[in-house]
């Protein structure tokens, strides 16, 4: 009864995802907040976005240069 190889390598477990830390604190991310440790963090970030786009100026183009329609 010899051959064969199990319990050595089943030991190795590895998850599927690695755990990320949240870009706020650091602290592992959490499933609810994902990928943000809690509310709390998310919260924080959401809010630099919105200071972050409003400090973004908006620069609107008109697709070229369109030429006047014969304004005399
Ligand atoms: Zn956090």
């Amino acid at each position: 009864m010899a051959g064969r190889k199990t319990g050595a390598d089943s030991a190795k477990i590895e998850p599927l995802r690695p755990p990320r830390p949240c870009p706020i604190c650091g602290k592992p991310s959490d499933r609810k907040a994902y990928p943000f440790c809690s509310a709390r963090c998310a919260d924080i970030d959401l809010n630099r976005w919105l200071k972050g786009s409003y400090a973004i100026p908006v620069v609107e183009e008109d697709g070229g240069t369109t030429p006047d329609d014969g304004i005399d």
